[in-house]
């Protein structure tokens, strides 16, 4: 008998140097494989328990993987803050 643990691909982020990404990958990489980012980056997977996240400082997002998934999903750009 297996015990299935169902994964939602859509929130795999992987941080690389305190930089959280967004990845598009077809399954769960396994620890040891090179992922490519949508941005570009590239790094080799490792796992960590969720809460350990913040460790070394709140992760921020990689701009350049958002466009890159906005534009995958049709989303619009966020609105501009006025300065
Ligand atoms: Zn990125």
């Amino acid at each position: 008998m297996n015990a299935l643990i169902y994964i939602d691909l859509d929130s795999v982020h992987p941080v690389i140097d305190g930089v959280w990404h967004r990845a598009s990958p077809t399954s769960m990489p396994d620890p040891g494989d090179r992922i490519t980012m949508l941005c570009g980056a590239a790094a080799v997977a490792e796992y960590e328990r969720l809460e350990r996240r913040r460790e070394h400082g709140t992760p921020t997002m990689c701009p350049r993987c958002d466009v890159v998934y906005r534009q995958q999903k049709g989303i619009p750009p966020p609105r501009m803050r006025p300065s």
